[in-house]
């Protein structure tokens, strides 16, 4: 084994963490380390979705065939359903304006390299949680993982060589870059956007400590397929029910056994404000799901009717940050793009960090080309490229949610409106992400010359 060139500290141990932690461990001269603060890694019990730009990078990380044993189904390439948009805030049956399909442009290379285990359409690719981060952890080499290390605080002093990392259980470490990856209420970003605001003297840049509610509440729910009508439309097909400030998402994961319910319900002019009650997924009676959309046509009744234990969720996320880079110190994941769900894009984005063709990968490759001293220009390069694009997606994200409730400048303008929606999704396609991988090392190479 070659004497290990720097070593990688991320804190936590939730998707965009364990992603890149497998995406570096394949470089023998990296090493790295992840403290998580929990005893486990963990994940609700709750579905997610992402699309095909994600799943060639999670190909191309050599973990297709692990995905897709628990996809709903693994993409082929055709066309798919992304999803069907309806009515739906009326008794009597909805209608569908507006249905989404994909066909992505690298499907025909996602296709090439996955196993055929069922053949189903790309669109939207689902899995239960469990198992997402559960298949990210299995390609984790051992002796990476430390756990109960909650990280308070770092220091990298100038002219010092190492960044000190400081625990809450009284320990200390060490390390050469620290990938802050501990989600929407990150302490590496508080702290890093609090020295930089006491650097420069820029006390605006405090406004970027806290996530921010969107206005939105969210309550989830899973049902066993079983306890639905078989013709339930969302069985086959992703749904978003519609309504004036509220819609309803659900689709099947699970080879189809389980149905995942999420439901919203807004008040777009509380964005930006802070929500009252700790609600980061406590039960709540089913009562108030029911009468939060009494009225609603029978696909949705028969839904929530079947959510005996619902959990209630704030729906929060961050300003689009000004940077996501200090020195050595890098944010990852929520930690720096926390957004509204509603594109589906959240866990996709913390993924497209790692992206990659053939063996590199953004953060990764910039990393395997960087020395000691040139890590501060690999994770400019790193920002260059995945600021503007994460913030990009923050932003359509909400904006989606106030389309698919009725609350965008097109109203209920249904021939409008369905087509705005789909162009919402244009980022699956473009820009390139090999092409995105070229200008982040053309850019760290420029920066690296210069110095
Ligand atoms: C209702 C809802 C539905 C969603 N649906 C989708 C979807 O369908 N598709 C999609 O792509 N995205 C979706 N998302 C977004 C997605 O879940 C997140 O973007 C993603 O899980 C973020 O992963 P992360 O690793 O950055 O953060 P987290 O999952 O929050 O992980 C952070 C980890 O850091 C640990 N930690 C925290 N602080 C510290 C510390 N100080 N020291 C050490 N460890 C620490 C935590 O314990 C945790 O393990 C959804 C979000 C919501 C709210």
């Amino acid at each position: 084994m070659p004497a290990p060139k720097f070593r990688v500290a991320i804190c936590g141990g939730g998707i965009s963490g364990l992603c890149l932690a497998v995406a570096l461990s394949r470089y023998p001269n990296i090493q790295v380390d992840v403290y998580e603060a929990t005893d486990r890694f963990k994940e609700i019990g709750a579905g997610v979705m992402i699309w095909a730009r994600t799943w060639k990078i999670l190909e191309q990380l050599g973990l297709g065939p692990a995905f897709s044993r628990i996809a709903h189904a693994p993409p082929d390439g055709s066309i798919g359903t992304g999803f069907d948009f309806r009515r739906s805030d009326q008794p009597q049956e909805g209608f569908t304006y507006h249905s989404v399909k994909m066909s992505c442009k690298y499907a025909q290379e996602v296709f090439t390299h996955s196993p055929r285990i069922i053949s189903i359409s790309d669109g939207c690719i689902r899995f239960y949680r469990v198992d997402f981060l559960d298949a990210f952890v299995d390609a984790l080499p051992s002796g990476v993982a430390h756990f109960g290390m909650r990280l308070v605080s770092y220091s990298q002093k100038a002219g010092a060589n190492k960044i000190l990392l400081e625990f809450s259980n009284g320990t200390t470490g060490t390390c050469d870059l620290l990938a802050g990856c501990d989600g929407i209420k990150s302490s590496t970003r508080a702290q890093l956007f609090k020295e930089a605001a006491e650097r420069s003297g820029d006390v605006t840049l405090l406004k970027f400590i806290d996530p921010v509610w969107t206005g939105t509440i969210a309550y989830r729910g899973l049902i066993p397929v079983e306890r639905l009508p078989p013709s339930h439309r969302t069985i086959a097909d992703p749904t978003m029910y519609c309504g004036k400030s509220k819609h309803v998402v659900s689709y099947s994961i699970s080879r189809g056994d389980v149905v995942n319910v999420v439901t919203f319900a807004s008040e777009p002019e509380s964005e930006g404000s802070s929500y009252s009650e700790d609600t980061g997924g406590t039960h709540c009676p089913q009562k108030e799901l029911l009468d939060c959309y009494a009225g609603w046509e029978p696909d949705v009744e028969q839904l929530l009717s079947q959510i005996e234990k619902p959990t209630k969720w704030a729906i929060h996320h961050l300003r689009p940050l000004p940077f996501f880079v200090d020195g050595k110190v890098a944010l990852l994941g929520d930690a720096c793009h926390a957004m509204a769900p509603h594109e589906g894009a959240g866990a996709g984005q913390a993924i497209e960090t790692n992206h990659e063709r053939k063996d590199a990968f953004i953060l990764a490759a910039l990393l395997e080309h960087a020395t000691h001293e040139t890590i501060p220009f690999a994770l400019e390069a790193y920002q260059h490229v995945r600021l503007p694009f994460a913030n990009h997606v923050l932003k359509g994200s909400y904006d989606s949610g106030l389309m698919y409730e009725f609350n965008s400048e097109y109203g209920e303008d249904y021939k409008n409106l369905g087509p705005v929606i789909e162009k919402q999704w244009d980022w699956v396609e473009e820009p390139d992400p090999e092409k995105e991988r070229l200008r982040a090392l053309q850019y760290f190479k420029e920066l690296a010359s210069r110095s």
